[in-house]
């Protein structure tokens, strides 16, 4: 494998029926700022059906140039068929890197492709850079539970392929004018090579209303809300605002919410304009997944907990009597 013969920064535009997911936008961000440093072109790959209008999307964007792979057997997401025509594409454009969203899509295509193109996978990056000497990826991710921060490169083989958490990187601001070339590339799945069907679409009710992932305001609630009816004051705050309702883990390993709403290193990791941390001590280890929030109000009655020391605002009381108050305030606005 000749390294030199590797150009280029890919990011995996992961779609839902057709819209563009913001982990792939906020991708193609730090991706210009990756293939920058090597004087390199931004792709943005789309595979789906229909994806003319993803296609304009990523342009405004930024990316340079967009690959799309279109067919009915790409409608909805399947292991193979992605596998299969990622694969392909990078081995007749030999990309230098492929970022994907550290999704449950992401996460189940980039290992699968970097194991069929005998290269390297770093999972679940909280950072992206260059190294100015060699060019390489410098890629972070946390490690030995969250205890140190490990930066990992791909040295020796090609393309470097790594799944990033969303919400780590902002997107850019969209501009329409921007123009990029688009590439249309015939590759077709067989059925019988397809071993998954989608049977039918059920939104999830947890799924349902803002993301968590792209809310612009979380309210989060912790093992201080006590028992799992009590999450009802969270989610009437959220509401209230417009946002989403977020967890710890020791409420999520609590069973009082869904692991879909937990925040942190081993949940999600969201970077909101309003993080509202309620009844949440501030371990470390939660902190990973909010700390990138604009700003951070903390409800806790205990004057010493850590999260006081990541807040922009804090209220030391007892979350029952301080968030009805908000909400009513709220109420008013
Ligand atoms: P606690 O630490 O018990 O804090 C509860 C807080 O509520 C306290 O500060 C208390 O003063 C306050 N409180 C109690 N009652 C009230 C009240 N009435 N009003 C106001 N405040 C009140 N954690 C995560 O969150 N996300 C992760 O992704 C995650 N990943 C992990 C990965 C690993 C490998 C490990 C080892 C741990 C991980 N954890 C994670 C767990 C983490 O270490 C903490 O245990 C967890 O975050 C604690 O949750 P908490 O703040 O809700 O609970």
């Amino acid at each position: 494998m000749d390294l030199k013969d590797y150009k280029n920064v890919w990011v995996f535009i992961e779609t839902a029926r057709g819209e563009v997911r913001n982990v792939g936008l906020e991708l193609l961000n730090q991706g210009r700022v990756l293939a920058g440093a090597n004087n390199e072109k931004l792709v943005a790959v789309i595979i789906g059906k229909d994806l003319d209008a993803a296609a304009k999307t990523v342009t405004a964007y930024g990316a340079d140039e967009v690959i799309l792979v279109e067919g009915e057997e790409y409608k909805d997401y399947n292991t193979d068929g992605y596998t299969n025509a990622m694969v392909k594409l990078s081995e007749k454009y030999k990309p230098a890197a492929i970022l994907f969203g550290g999704t449950i899509q992401g996460r189940d295509l980039a290992p699968r492709i970097s194991c069929r193109l005998k290269t390297g996978c770093t999972a679940d990056c909280t950072d992206l850079a260059v190294n100015a000497e060699t060019g390489d990826i410098e890629w972070t991710r946390p490690a030995f539970g969250g205890s140190i921060m490990a930066t990992i490169v791909c040295s020796q083989t090609r393309p470097q392929v790594g799944t990033v958490r969303p919400g780590v990187f902002k997107k850019a601001q969209p501009d329409d004018s921007k123009t990029a070339s688009i590439i249309r590339e015939e590759i077709r799945t067989p059925a019988e090579e397809i071993r998954t069907k989608l049977v039918d679409f059920i939104k999830s009710a947890e799924e349902a209303g803002v993301k968590l992932e792209e809310a612009e305001i979380v309210v989060s609630g912790g093992r201080g809300l006590g028992k799992p009816e009590n999450f009802a004051i969270i989610k009437e705050l959220a509401d209230v605002l417009g946002g989403a309702v977020g967890a710890s883990r020791a409420a999520v390993d609590a069973g009082w919410i869904s692991p879909l709403r937990q925040v942190g290193q081993t949940g999600k990791t969201v970077g909101p304009k309003i993080y509202f941390a309620c009844g949440i001590s501030g371990a470390v280890q939660h902190l990973a997944g909010m700390s990138s929030s604009k700003i951070i109000v903390a409800i806790n009655k205990d004057p010493e907990a850590p999260i006081f020391d990541v807040a922009d605002f804090g209220v030391v009381g007892d979350l029952f009597e301080v968030i009805p108050v908000l909400i009513e305030e709220f109420k008013k606005i």
